[in-house]
């Protein structure tokens, strides 16, 4: 994963150099930061030590490093880390909590906390809503405006890790936001979960719909975190029903790319299906997505629909689960099902939609 320069300047024709505003220091490596603080007339040494107060003690200011000097805290004081405010937080009974975050632009993003046996799980959202727009997903009729920075996404599970007191072990880009249209940030943010923040590259999940190319892009990277594809549908014609994006973008080319990820990565994907009842939950589905699936290094992840107020789909009843997870089963596909965290506080899968009630 290539680093991204902190500072950065462009040729401007009327006054020469211009300054670009200063990106946050968040998301940036140990390298970068000695860089950046010798840039600042500071010992290499110094950027060791940033960087700790960054990941390790949560620092939200530059002024606030009591071990460097008071003339340069003063000097640099203004040049931003890019921690977000906790807006609101609502806890499920379950032990699951959503967050709204506020950015510095004032926008709202939702994180969820998953608390479980040794495990803290956190959600992270990729963009300000999302351009999707898949029929039976909150986040998609809410609407889109922007992309995440990295430090936006990293800042979230630190957020989420200093809010439980308690280290993260996992990450799953499902939030809100299609991450493989925010690439660049994304590949930077798994970069510093994994070097800055300590987190295993395989306790990291991206959660992708299918964007053309960027799944063969993404596996060029080698890395061994977790690719989930939202698949949801067997067929193509049932797929663009549930997923605009699907129309110019072919369910058999979608699975050709996943095929070359497998090749090149050695991991296997996760095909995530949202189970909608007498939409794609018939036992003739699960058929089908078997036949898609033949022959691939995958996992089935089925979600049993989380209700959302535009749409009047249904959840299926446990028995039809059921009936679907045995034909895959027959079909020697292996298969799980993810009954979501959090419904009470909203924060279940399809359910995050900032601005609107929390
Ligand atoms: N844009 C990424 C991340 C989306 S959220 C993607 O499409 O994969 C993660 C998962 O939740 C996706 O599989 C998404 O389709 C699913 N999801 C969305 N709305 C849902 C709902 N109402 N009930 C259950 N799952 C839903």
């Amino acid at each position: 994963m290539s680093a991204t320069p902190i500072l950065s300047s462009v040729d401007s024709p009327i006054s020469g150099k211009l300054q670009l505003a200063i990106p946050p220091l968040l998301g940036a490596s140990v390298a970068e930061l000695t860089a950046w603080v010798q840039q600042h007339g500071q010992p290499a040494y110094r950027g060791k030590q940033l960087h700790d107060w960054i990941y390790h003690k949560g620092v939200r200011s530059l002024a606030d490093i009591s071990v460097f000097s008071k003339q340069w805290r003063a000097e640099v004081a203004n040049i931003p880390i890019g921690r977000s405010t906790i807006h609101h937080r609502s806890v499920a009974p379950d032990g699951t909590v959503k967050y709204l975050l506020q950015l510095a632009d004032r926008q709202i993003i939702e994180a969820v906390g998953i608390p479980s046996d040794k495990r803290l799980t956190v959600c992270v959202s990729t963009q300000v809503g999302c351009p999707m727009a898949c029929d039976f997903c909150a986040t998609g009729k809410g609407g889109y405006k922007r992309n995440l920075g990295r430090h936006e996404i990293v800042d979230q599970v630190l957020t989420v890790q200093e809010d439980f007191q308690q280290r993260v072990s996992h990450v799953v880009f499902m939030g809100m936001g299609e991450p493989l249209l925010n690439t660049e940030n994304v590949l930077a943010a798994l970069r510093s979960l994994n070097q800055d923040v300590g987190i295993g590259q395989r306790s990291l999940t991206v959660s992708t719909v299918g964007i053309r190319d960027r799944i063969r892009q993404l596996a060029q990277h080698h890395l061994q975190i977790t690719l989930a594809v939202s698949l949801h549908a067997p067929n193509q014609a049932l797929r663009e029903q549930l997923i605009p994006s699907a129309r110019p973008y072919p369910l058999e080319e979608l699975l050709a790319e996943c095929r070359e990820y497998v090749e090149i990565t050695g991991r296997r994907v996760t095909f995530e299906y949202v189970l909608l009842a007498g939409v794609n939950d018939l036992p003739q589905h699960a058929l089908e997505l078997a036949k898609c699936l033949r022959g691939f290094q995958s996992h089935v992840n089925l979600i049993p629909y989380n209700p959302i107020q535009e749409v009047d789909y249904k959840r299926p009843n446990s028995d039809r689960i059921q009936a679907f997870v045995k034909v895959l089963k027959q079909q020697q596909i292996a298969v799980s099902v993810r009954y979501s965290r959090g419904l009470e506080a909203d924060a279940a899968c399809g359910q995050l939609r900032a601005n609107k009630k929390s």
